[in-house]
């Protein structure tokens, strides 16, 4: 066998990948990440929460997004599907130093800025380089087959493959690790506006998220730079992709007029781009490692857009599995139990958004109704909303939310589904 040319390959360059890249280049190992488009384009997954500010500020990323034209977010908002609106969640509420705003980015941007910073911290970052299959020894990662963009594939070794090709899960979809959560079958439509209606003042960069009439679906709105504002509808894949005939805009239209929350607000606003459909995207992985690999960021798992969690689960867990690598480099194991020891508690912080998930969904929850039974439990949902949910004990909160959940309890794992086409994955058109 070849010796390996790396000590890590990341394959995947959004923003797992380019944490895992620059900590483990950083650490002084030699890093390879390759990233199939040419250019960062636009992506979904716009909405940052606080918590994400901790590993911005390890990678030395927050004066550039200090400087940067993205608006400011300092709290979360929900309204019913009558319209009628929660007071705001003021992430300042647990927290009043600057960790509690935090960014809503231009993904191309953001995305570009991650990338750059892996290359500047030492990582050989390939962009337009598609990696065509993981190559395996039974179940032992050894390296890469990939197109660098010269259209010759190549064989390219490393001791450790770090999988962050997102929604794809290149691997685990591979070796057949993908499990639908039964209880999320979701699909989203969504697309930009110019000229969306803004609060005044400090809410002028919050997150809204507004149900639709009788709460079959709900749509996010998120201020973007300069005019813009994301808005996006998710509801069940029956009502959202099958319900109106399998026309996205005239279903993303029809939902707005069903929309009392967010009419208004879209009164003079003019639709920027065509719209966009993702499916079937919650989901997590058997196991986050093998020998020789480990996954990160939705490779690992992806919960709900609801609370934009996505990011910081990206990074939360690239910073997981890059400390697990680099003491199993150190070590010159890297095998299965010392790259995936980050694993348990990973898993526990995720279970505590999908608790808050799950409360979202079922019929007839609000925040408002469970807070005047139980105001004692603002803070910690503030809390979870911010994303510090790693190494927290929300017992109580879960034990009273209990009352109002239907679906599975907080440490369930989603189940495999009863036939081989739950295992199928993301079915992304957008
Ligand atoms: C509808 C919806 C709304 C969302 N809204 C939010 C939100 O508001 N806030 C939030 O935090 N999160 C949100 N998310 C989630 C967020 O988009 C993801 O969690 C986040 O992008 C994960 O980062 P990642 O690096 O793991 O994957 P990605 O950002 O998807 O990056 C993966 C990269 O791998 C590359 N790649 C794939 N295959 C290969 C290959 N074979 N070779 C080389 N490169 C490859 C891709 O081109 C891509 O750039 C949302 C998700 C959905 C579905």
């Amino acid at each position: 066998m070849t010796n390996p040319e790396y000590d890590v390959i990341v394959v995947g360059g959004g923003p797992a990948g380019s944490t895992a890249a620059t900590l483990v280049a950083q650490a002084g190992r030699s890093v390879l990440q390759l990233e199939r488009r040419p250019e960062p384009a636009f992506k979904v997954g716009e909405s940052l929460i606080p918590a994400t500010y901790d590993t911005l500020e390890r990678l030395g990323l927050i004066d550039q997004l200090r400087a940067s034209h993205f608006p400011k977010k300092y709290s979360v908002q929900f309204f019913s599907g009558n319209g009628k609106a929660s007071s705001p969640f003021y992430f300042s509420e647990t927290d009043p130093s600057e960790r509690s705003q935090t960014w809503q980015v231009l993904r191309s941007e953001f995305d570009a800025l991650m990338l750059a910073n892996a290359e500047r911290h030492g990582a050989c970052v390939r962009q337009g380089a598609a990696v065509k299959e993981v190559l395996l020894d039974g179940d032992r990662a050894l390296g890469v087959r990939a197109d660098l963009g010269d259209g010759e594939i190549r064989e390219i070794r490393s001791r450790v493959v770090m999988d962050a090709t997102g929604q794809r899960a290149m691997l685990a979809r591979k070796l057949g690790l993908v499990r639908h959560d039964e209880n999320l079958r979701m699909a989203a439509i969504f697309t930009h506006y110019e000229g969306g209606l803004r609060d005044p003042g400090i809410d002028e960069g919050a997150t809204l998220i507004i149900q639709t009439e009788g709460n079959k679906a709900w749509f996010w709105y998120i201020p973007m730079p300069e005019d813009r504002v994301s808005v996006g509808l998710v509801g069940p894949i029956d009502h959202v992709i099958k319900g109106r005939g399998g026309d996205p805009q005239a279903t993303f239209d029809a939902e707005i007029q069903h929309c009392p929350g967010l009419l208004p607000r879209l009164e003079n606003a003019r639709q920027a781009i065509d719209v966009k459909v993702l499916n079937d995207f919650s989901y997590l992985t058997e196991r986050a490692a093998g020998d020789g690999w480990v996954l990160v960021g939705d490779a690992f798992g992806f919960l709900d857009p609801m609370y934009s969690s996505g990011i910081l689960l990206a990074f939360r867990s690239a910073e997981m599995a890059a400390e697990a690598t680099i003491a199993a480099l150190a070590a010159d194991d890297p095998s299965a139990e010392r790259l995936g020891a980050f694993e348990p508690r990973l898993r526990e912080g995720m279970a505590s958004f999908r608790q808050l998930v799950y409360a979202f969904y079922t019929p007839g929850f609000n925040f408002a109704r469970f807070l005047r039974r139980h105001p004692e439990h603002r803070l910690a949902i503030v809390d979870i909303l911010v994303g510090d949910v790693f190494d927290r004990d929300f017992g109580p909160l879960f034990g009273d939310l209990r009352g109002f959940i239907t679906g599975r309890a907080v440490t369930d794992p989603p189940e495999v589904g009863a036939d081989g086409a739950t295992k199928t994955g993301a079915g992304a058109t957008a």
